[in-house]
């Protein structure tokens, strides 16, 4: 499938990965919006939140899981975790994402929009 995130999810677009799992992948995000900004991924092609079906709910659960691992061994106090839904909810890359959002020194820094 001609997805970026199915790209990196199988090696074939270059990321910089955090954490490579069975049906999870965290990398990078390319364009920063807080000093740390990592995305989580199911490796399996989902479009988004609003595509998920009853059967995803493993996924959905390792999903949260690994971005709280992930945070936790990034050294984050707090954090923000973020899904973007369709156009209107400012997706761009429709791979099913969630975006991990956190390393701030101070309150105004913390003030993003992702
Ligand atoms: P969305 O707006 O869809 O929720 O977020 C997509 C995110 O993917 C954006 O924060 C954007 O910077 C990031 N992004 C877009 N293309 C690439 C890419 O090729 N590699 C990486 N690592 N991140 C990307
Ligand atoms: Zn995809």
């Amino acid at each position: 499938m001609d997805c970026i995130f199915c790209k990196i999810a199988r090696g074939e677009t270059e990321s910089e990965v955090v954490h490579d799992g069975t049906d999870v992948m965290v990398f990078k995000d390319l364009h920063p919006k807080a000093p740390v900004h990592l995305l989580v991924i199911p490796k399996e092609h989902v479009a988004s939140i609003a595509h998920l079906e009853e059967n995803h709910a493993m996924l959905i659960q390792k999903i949260i899981y690994t971005a709280k691992r992930i945070a936790k061994e990034q050294g984050l106090a707090g954090y923000k975790l973020v899904f973007n839904v369709g156009r209107g909810g400012g997706q761009v890359i429709d791979h099913l994402h969630l975006h991990i959002l956190g390393g701030w020194k101070n309150e105004e820094e913390r003030a993003i929009n992702v």
